[in-house]
């Protein structure tokens, strides 16, 4: 017998599972499975890293002020309504620890982000997944699951790993359909990659159940730095606040952050280049008979005939050094999401699969 046992939910939890970073038999990979930016950081960041590396023995700011400023001028957005985790993950821990507990549902979408049904255990709540509609989300249907118990709905937007994104209209539609007790989480964490996209802001500056979250991991190539943030209602920012640490950001979290959010000429750099490879990779697999939908991030889902080709291909491409993420838990067993590379590396993956096809005709 135990003599202690866990808060309601902790075991249900089914670990997260990254993407893979090694190959047996090779020494360099080229890993195109957890979304990073091949480009790396962006250089201003890890001068101001350098730069800040002496100063690690004082402790950081708790109030972020400078960064939320500096996120707030990048974006034109208000700094009061800024709230900045340990990557956007710990803001979306936040959210749902704050506003839902045992009893409660949080919604999230049938493709959504293998996190969110981890999250919702934390806070005790009941996850409720609702189905997509040929691999984009379908309002209805998360209108259609919502209940009294409802306290928060998940959105990734656009999708991971579908690549998709609803229309301003449909999210509108969604934002206007929810109760307005029900918190509208929009997860952005590609936007920058969708052209034309804001994220979520208008609706953020227009409700008082949004928050937007979004990310320094994708395009400002800090991953591993672990840092993100949500824009919500003051009043909503207030409450998380209560229950984020109150040095939960390092000074090199906090002086790279700074920096990077004011190097736009790299987001558009990264970008730009993203764009490139994304239409040259997506057309190389439709030419090799290998199915994907158009991409608004800077992965693509491609879709084999059956599971078995889906192996079939990661191991070609394995054979060669190059990882990709299988994508069975997210609901597609014949799918491999595939992170858009530099030139050269979204060669490779074109080469490798062209002659994967070859060796099969
Ligand atoms: C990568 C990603 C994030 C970013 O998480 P961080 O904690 O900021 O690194 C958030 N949501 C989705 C759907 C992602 O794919």
């Amino acid at each position: 017998m135990t003599k202690f046992s866990p808060q309601p939910g902790i075991m249900e939890i089914d670990l997260y599972v990254g993407g893979k970073s090694a190959l047996a038999g090779h020494a360099e990979v080229l890993k195109l499975s957890s979304n990073e930016n091949p480009l790396g950081p962006p250089p201003s960041a890890i001068a101001a890293m350098q730069e800040a590396a002496p100063r690690a023995h004082l402790y950081p700011s708790t109030d972020h002020a400078a960064l939320r400023h500096a996120i707030a001028e990048a974006h034109d957005l208000d700094p009061e309504r800024i709230i900045c985790g340990v990557g956007s993950d710990e803001v979306l821990q936040f959210v749902t620890q704050a506003y839902a507990g045992p009893g409660d549902e949080i919604i999230h979408t049938e493709h959504g982000f293998s996190m969110y049904p981890i999250l919702t255990h934390m806070a005790g709540a009941t996850p409720v997944r609702v189905p997509e509609k040929d691999r984009v989300v379908d309002v209805d249907a998360i209108l259609a699951a919502v209940t009294e118990r409802t306290r928060i709905v998940l959105l990734t937007n656009p999708g991971n790993p579908t690549g998709t994104r609803l229309s301003d209209a449909e999210l509108t539609r969604l934002a206007d359909g929810l109760p307005g007790d029900v918190i509208l989480v929009i997860d952005s964490a590609y936007a920058e990659y969708a052209e034309g996209y804001d994220g979520g802001k208008s609706l953020a500056e227009t409700r008082d159940n949004i928050l937007m979250t979004r990310t320094f991991s994708k395009i400002y190539g800090l991953g591993g730095l672990r840092l993100g943030w949500g824009y919500g209602p003051r009043g909503m920012i207030e409450v998380m606040t209560r229950i984020r640490q109150p040095f939960n950001l390092s000074v090199l979290h906090l002086a790279a952050g700074e920096v990077a959010a004011r190097d736009q000429d790299w987001v558009s750099h990264c970008a730009a280049l993203n764009a490139d490879q994304r239409a040259r990779l997506t057309g190389a697999l439709r030419q090799l008979g290998i199915a994907c939908d158009d991409s608004d991030t800077n992965f693509v889902l491609a879709r084999f005939a059956d599971e078995t080709q889906a192996i079939a291909a990661d191991t070609a491409l394995q054979s060669e050094g190059i990882i990709v993420r299988r994508v069975g838990g997210y609901g597609f067993p014949e799918g491999l999401r595939i992170t858009v590379g530099d030139e050269a590396q979204t060669g490779r993956v074109i080469a490798a699969l062209t002659r994967w096809r070859e060796g099969m005709a």
